[in-house]
């Protein structure tokens, strides 16, 4: 099972990659984390990127390419992959094609979390972290017993910058325009799986699995 996770802030397409990861015992490779890895543990590629990192800026597709191609290369992947958050653009798809026909494998399936903006700015704009022990609350899905407050340790809540409404859209809004293209492509080839990441986690999660198997049998 070769697949990749694609979608936008919002659309828990992280939750459903580790719980597929987890399942189908199949490496979760998200791009952030690589990176991550990779930066700190200091492979070559790893200090090219670490320079843009501490610059603030972002890390340029072709030392992206590398650090998934070394991570592809790695014994796990043999049987298959869950990429996620990975290709992010046509260059990077057209990349990670690249890659893969050198071992002569292919990708199996690209599926899609497509979400509309609303949900995904319900389910961020709402929010709240604590200011002393960092707990997570969202004001209708988990709600704290006294509005403002953290049940464990009776901290003040705040909302990231990030998640106010205004700045969730300009992001979904960058998103839907850098990946246009992308989507395309996949759509063109015939492997992206399109799911309705509205429904609630349990859905989407049944949408997976009936995507995945169908991938798995051909
Ligand atoms: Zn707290």
């Amino acid at each position: 099972m070769k697949v990749a996770f694609l979608g936008p802030p919002g659309a828990g397409k992280g939750t459903q990659a580790q719980a597929v990861s987890r399942e189908r015992k199949v490496p979760h490779i998200s791009t952030g984390d690589i990176l991550r890895e990779a930066v700190q543990t200091g492979t070559p590629t790893g200090l090219k990127a670490r320079a843009y990192v501490t610059a603030g800026k972002l890390v340029p597709d072709e030392i992206v390419v590398d650090i998934v191609a070394e991570r592809l290369a790695r014994p796990d992947c043999k049987q298959g992959f869950l990429l996620d958050g990975f290709p992010r653009t046509l260059g990077q798809a057209k990349a990670l094609d690249a890659i893969l026909a050198k071992s002569s494998m292919r990708l199996d399936a690209m599926l899609y979390y497509a979400v509309s903006d609303d949900v995904v700015v319900d389910r961020i704009s709402g929010r709240r972290l604590c200011k002393s022990c960092g707990a997570n609350y969202h004001v209708k899905y988990i709600a704290p017993r006294k509005s403002g407050v953290c049940d464990r340790c009776g901290g003040g809540l705040y909302q990231r910058a990030d998640d106010k409404p205004e700045t969730v859209k300009e992001r979904l809004r960058v998103y839907r325009e850098q990946t246009a293209e992308l989507i395309d492509y996949y759509r063109a080839n015939g492997l992206l799986k399109e799911i309705s990441a509205d429904n609630s986690v349990e859905a989407v999660r049944a949408d997976t699995n009936r995507v995945l198997d169908a991938v798995a049998v051909r």
